[in-house]
């Protein structure tokens, strides 16, 4: 990316910056499949800063550790990386489950499936939210296998894990955890050890949250591989 005069950041003799495209400001200047940047407008144009310090990382396939206050648009710093992620392995819908995010409430889970519906609504993923109460679940279990992205509660799916027959989350490319501070404070911890015992370990892992406690550090260390740990403080 070309700098501005006066800016203070490396030139280009200085070597490549890493990574790549550190410093886009606008999601157009990422670099994101048409069907994406397609779903982004025309409601966004300008990364927010959690957005702008994630997204490099994340879209060249590293694990991230990212902490930044509620309303910060953590959403799509995990959003863009999963439909890209997806869509540049060709995902299918033969394929079964290539990414599984994990939110602490049917609440949030249900408003990041919105949001994930909007800016994927050009790809062509099927994606579920599993959540649903007593009886839905026998609904789940026979589609739970076709769907691409699982959007679900850590108690959910562990429950699909342990009863749906055929359950196959073994090609799974990307894991989300959002608002993983919330996931431990509500008492998951177990249920997150369960999940990440099944899951393949050659994956890529996202893992979001509004606080870096001990807690969500610990979680970091053993479930990331050499993740970029990002804090960021100011708002969107
Ligand atoms: P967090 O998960 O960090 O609490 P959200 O992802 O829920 O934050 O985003 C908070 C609000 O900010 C949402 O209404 C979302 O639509 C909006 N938002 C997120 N990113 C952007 C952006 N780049 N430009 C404009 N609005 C944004
Ligand atoms: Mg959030």
């Amino acid at each position: 990316l070309p700098h501005p005069p006066g800016d203070d950041s490396p030139s280009p003799s200085d070597g490549d910056p890493f990574p790549p495209f550190a410093g886009a400001v606008r999601f157009d200047q990422l670099p994101l499949s048409r069907k994406t940047k397609d779903g982004l407008r025309p409601k966004y144009t300008t990364m927010s800063d959690v957005q702008r310090a994630s997204l490099p990382h994340s879209l060249c396939g590293r694990d991230v550790l990212g902490a930044a206050k509620t309303g910060s648009g953590k959403t799509l710093a995990f959003i863009i990386p999963v439909l890209e992620k997806l869509y540049r392995v060709r995902w299918g819908p033969e394929d079964g489950v290539g990414c599984i995010i994990i939110s602490p409430t049917k609440e949030l889970a249900g408003q990041l499936f919105e949001e994930l519906k909007l800016v994927g609504k050009y790809h062509s993923l099927s994606a579920g939210l599993l959540i649903g109460g007593r009886k839905e679940v026998e609904t789940e279990k026979e589609h739970v296998n076709y769907l691409n992205i699982l959007v679900c509660t850590p108690g959910r799916l562990l429950q699909h894990m342990n009863e749906t027959p055929n359950f196959d989350c073994s090609q799974l490319q990307i894991l989300v955890l959002d608002e993983a501070d919330r996931i431990l404070d509500r008492g998951f911890k177990k249920e997150l050890n369960a999940i990440f015992f099944q899951l393949p370990k050659k994956r890529q892992t996202l893992l979001f949250s509004a606080t870096q406690t001990k807690s969500v550090q610990d979680l970091a260390r053993l479930n990331l591989k050499d993740p970029e740990y990002l804090s960021v403080h100011a708002e969107c």
